[in-house]
C-alpha cells in the first residue's frame, strides 16, 4: 500500500515537472517570437522613415537644381536647353514650366521618357493644382507642393501627379514661377536606394490606406510586416508605406526562437536521462538491499564465528555465532582492542606477542592455527582461527578478517575415539590371551608331567640299594626338575606380563631377548607338533626401540600361525621341513624417501613350511575376525600390523621356499 502511494506520488511529481517545463517552453517560444517580431517591426519603421527622408532630401536637391536653372537661363529662349537637360537626368519630373505671376506659361518642356503625357487630357485641367501650389509658394516665399491628383494617360492607364511651385526671384522680388510636375511612381523609383528595397514593397497611400502609387510589392500571400511614415512637404503631406516579408515562417520563426527551442529539447532530453538514471539507481538500491538481507541471513545462520579487525587491531565486526561462542554481546566487543576480552588472563603476554608477529607478517597460514579462548563465564574452549587480510574496493588493506571454529565438540569426539580404540585393543588382547590360556593349561601339563616323572625317578633312586646311589645322577635329575619348573614359571609369567594392561613404553630391546622371552611358550607347542624351532640372529645386531610386550606378542602370533599351518604329518617328518625359522637381521637402508633422514631398521622374519596362503585368504589376511580355524579369533594378524605400524615399521608376507610362508616386519634401531 505504502509502496503504491509512493509510486503514484512520484509519477505525479514527474508529471507536474514535465507540465511545468512544457509551459515554460511555450511561454519562452511565445516571448521570443513576440520579441523578434517587435524588433523587426521597429527596424522596418526606422527603414520607412529612412526612405521618407531620402525622398525629402532628393526633392530638396531638385529644388536647388531648379533654382540654379534660372540663374543660368534668364530668357525664355535660353531656358529650353537647360530644362531638357534637367528632365533627362531626372526621370521623376514629368514636365517643367516657367510661368509669369499670372501663371501664364512662358516656356515649357515635357519629359523625354514618356510619349505625350498631356495628350489625353489638356494641361489646363491641372491649373487649379498649379494655382494652389503657387499660392502656397508665394505665401511661404519658397517651394510648395500641391496635393496629388490622378492624371489619365493615353495608353488607358493613368498616374498620380503632384505639382511643385518654386518662386523665381529677380532683384529681390518675385518675377514668376517655376512649376515642376512630379510623377509619384517616379519619385519612389528614382529617389530611393534600389538595393535597400529588394524584396520589399513600397507605395504612397492615402491616410485611409488607398494606394496612390506603387513602386514594388511583396510577392505571394506571405505574411508581411507593415510600417508607414509621413512624408511632410510644404503644402502637402504624403503617406509612405513599407512592407517586408517575415524572416522565417517555420514553427520557429527566427534564430532566437530556434535556439530556445533547441535548448528546451535538450532540457527535456536531460530530464529524460535523469529519470532513467534515477530509475537505474533505484533498481541498484533494491538489489543492494536484497544482497544485504541475503548476507545478513547467511551470517546469522553461520556456526563459524566471524570477526573483523582494523589495522590497529580493534574489532570492527562480529557475527552472532562469535558472540555466542565467547559469551559477550556485539556492543561489548565492537571497538575493543588488545588484550581481547576472551584471552585467558595468564596467556595475555603470549597472545599479545603472537598477535604482533602474526599481524606484521603478510603470509598468514591458510590452514589456520589453534588457540584457547575464555568465555565470559570463565570456561575455556579450544578454537581454530583462520585469518585473512581484509581488502577494500580500492585494493587497500583495511584490516583482518578471521573465521573461528569452536573445537570443543571435535576434541570430545577425538577423545571418545581414542578411548574406544584403547578398549578395543585391550579386548583384542584379552581374546588372544584367553585363547592362549586354554592352550597353556593344556601345555603346562608337559613340564608338570616331566617334573613329576623326574621326581618319581629320584625317589626310586633314593629307595634303591644304598651302594647303587650315584650322587651325580641324583644331581642331574634335581637340576632337570628345577629347569622344568622354571620353564613352567616363565610361561605363566609371560602370559601374566602380557595380560597386565600397561602403559605403552618404548625402550631399547636386544632382538635376542625378544626371541628368548617367547621361546618357552613356543617350545611347548613345537614339541607337541614335532616342529623344530630355529632362530637366526645376525651377529652384532643393534637393539631396537620398541614396546617389548607388544612386539613379543607379534612374534608369538606369527610363530603360532606358522606352526598351526603345519599340522601333524603335513609336511611329513621325513621331509625335514617340519621347521619354523625365526630370524633377525639389519634391513637395507630406507632410501625411498628423501625427506626423512636415513634410519636404520632391523627386519624380523618368521618362516614356516606349511600349506601357504590361498588366494582368497591372502586378500583378507588382515581383516579383523577373518579366520579359517575352528577355534580361531581372526584378530591376530590385524593386531600385529597395528603394532608394527605404530612403531613406524611395516608388516609384509611372501611365499617361502620350497613351500610355506614368510612374514616379515621392521622395527627402528634404538
Ligand atoms: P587366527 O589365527 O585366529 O585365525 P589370524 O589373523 O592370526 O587369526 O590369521 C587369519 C588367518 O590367516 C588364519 O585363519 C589362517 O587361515 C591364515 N594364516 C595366518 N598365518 C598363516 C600361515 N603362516 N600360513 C597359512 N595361513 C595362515
Amino acid at each position: 500500500m505504502i509502496a503504491d502511494a509512493l509510486r503514484s506520488r512520484r509519477w505525479l511529481l514527474w508529471g507536474a515537472l514535465l507540465a511545468l517545463v512544457v509551459a515554460l517552453l511555450a511561454v519562452l517560444v511565445f516571448l521570443a517570437t513576440a520579441y523578434e517580431q517587435q524588433r523587426d517591426q521597429t527596424a522596418l519603421e526606422a527603414d520607412a522613415s529612412g526612405v521618407a527622408s531620402d525622398i525629402r532630401s532628393g526633392l530638396l536637391r531638385n529644388v536647388q537644381t531648379l533654382q540654379s536653372l534660372h540663374s543660368v537661363a534668364p530668357s525664355a529662349d535660353a531656358w529650353d536647353g537647360p530644362a531638357a537637360e534637367m528632365l533627362a537626368s531626372h526621370r521623376e519630373i514629368v514636365r517643367l514650366e516657367w510661368r509669369d505671376l499670372q501663371l501664364r506659361t512662358l516656356a515649357q518642356r515635357d519629359t523625354p521618357f514618356m510619349a505625350q503625357p498631356f495628350g489625353q487630357l489638356d494641361r489646363s485641367q491641372a491649373r487649379p493644382d498649379v494655382q494652389q501650389a503657387c499660392d502656397n509658394a508665394r505665401r511661404v516665399s519658397g517651394p510648395a507642393y500641391s496635393p496629388s491628383y490622378f492624371w489619365p494617360l493615353s495608353d488607358g492607364l493613368g498616374m498620380e501627379l503632384m505639382e511643385m511651385c518654386l518662386p523665381v526671384v529677380r532683384a529681390g522680388s518675385t518675377s514668376g514661377y517655376l512649376v515642376a510636375t512630379y510623377g509619384l511612381p517616379g519619385i519612389l523609383a528614382e529617389l530611393t536606394t534600389k538595393d535597400f528595397l529588394r524584396g520589399r514593397g513600397l507605395a504612397f497611400t492615402e491616410p485611409d490606406g488607398t494606394r496612390l502609387a506603387l513602386h514594388s510589392s511583396v510577392g505571394g500571400a506571405r505574411r508581411t510586416l507593415v510600417a508607414t511614415s509621413l512624408l511632410d512637404l510644404p503644402g502637402h503631406t504624403l503617406m509612405l508605406r513599407l512592407e517586408s516579408p517575415r524572416a522565417v515562417y517555420a514553427l520557429f520563426p527566427n534564430v532566437l526562437t530556434a535556439v530556445v527551442g533547441v535548448l528546451s529539447l535538450a532540457l527535456l532530453a536531460v530530464l529524460g536521462l535523469l529519470a532513467h538514471d534515477i530509475r537505474r539507481r533505484q533498481q541498484a538500491e533494491h538489489e543492494l538491499a536484497d544482497a544485504l538481507a541475503f548476507r545478513k541471513a547467511m551470517e546469522d545462520s553461520l556456526v563459524t564465528g566471524l570477526r573483523a579487525r582494523d589495522m590497529d587491531g580493534r574489532i570492527t565486526y562480529v557475527n552472532p555465532a562469535f558472540c555466542q561462542m565467547v559469551g559477550y554481546s556485539t556492543e561489548q566487543l565492537i571497538g575493543s582492542g588488545f588484550p581481547a576480552p576472551w584471552w585467558p588472563p595468564e596467556l595475555v603476554d603470549e597472545y599479545q606477542q603472537r598477535q604482533a608477529v602474526r599481524l606484521a607478517g603478510r603470509d598468514l597460514p591458510r590452514e589456520g592455527w589453534e588457540s584457547v579462548f575464555q568465555r565470559s563465564d570463565g570456561t575455556r574452549f579450544p578454537v581454530l582461527i583462520i585469518e585473512a587480510p581484509l581488502i577494500d574496493a580500492q585494493g587497500v588493506q583495511t584490516g583482518w578478517m578471521s573465521a573461528i571454529l569452536d573445537l570443543t565438540e571435535q576434541r570430545r569426539v577425538e577423545e571418545l575415539n581414542r578411548a574406544s580404540q584403547d578398549r578395543l585393543q585391550a579386548t583384542a588382547r584379552l581374546a588372544t590371551v584367553g585363547e592362549m590360556a586354554s592352550l597353556l593349561s593344556h601345555e603346562l601339563n608337559q613340564p608338570l608331567a616331566a617334573i613329576s616323572s623326574y621326581a618319581t625317578g629320584t625317589l626310586n633312586l633314593l629307595d634303591g640299594p644304598a651302594g647303587e646311589l650315584r650322587p651325580d645322577e641324583l644331581h642331574q635329575a634335581m637340576r632337570r626338575i628345577g629347569e622344568q619348573a622354571e620353564r613352567a614359571g616363565r610361561v605363566i609369567k609371560s602370559v601374566a606380563d602380557f595380560v597386565r594392561r600397561r602403559e605403552q613404553v618404548r625402550e631399547p630391546v636386544a632382538p635376542h631377548s625378544l626371541f628368548d622371552a617367547i621361546a618357552p611358550l613356543l617350545g611347548l607347542q613345537a614339541k607337541k607338533l614335532g616342529i623344530r624351532v630355529h632362530t637366526e640372529i645376525a651377529p652384532g645386531l643393534p637393539a631396537v626401540q620398541c614396546d617389548r610386550t607388544m612386539v613379543e606378542q607379534v612374534l608369538l602370533n606369527l610363530a603360532r600361525n606358522g606352526m598351526q599351518a603345519m599340522p601333524d604329518g603335513d609336511p611329513p617328518t621325513r621331509s625335514g621341513l617340519r621347521m619354523l625359522t625365526l630370524s633377525a637381521r639389519l634391513a637395507k637402508p630406507w632410501t625411498d624417501s628423501d625427506r626423512a633422514p636415513r634410519k636404520a631398521w632391523v627386519e624380523f622374519a618368521v618362516t614356516d613350511h606349511g600349506q601357504g596362503l590361498a588366494e582368497e585368504v591372502r586378500n583378507k589376511l588382515f581383516t579383523p575376525f577373518f579366520t579359517t580355524k575352528a577355534e580361531g579369533m581372526g584378530l591376530g594378524l590385524s593386531l600385529c600390523r597395528t603394532v608394527v605400524e605404530q612403531h613406524g615399521g611395516a608388516l609384509v608376507h611372501e611365499t617361502a621356499q620350497p613351500r610355506g610362508t614368510t612374514f616379515r616386519f621392521t622395527l627402528p634401531v634404538a
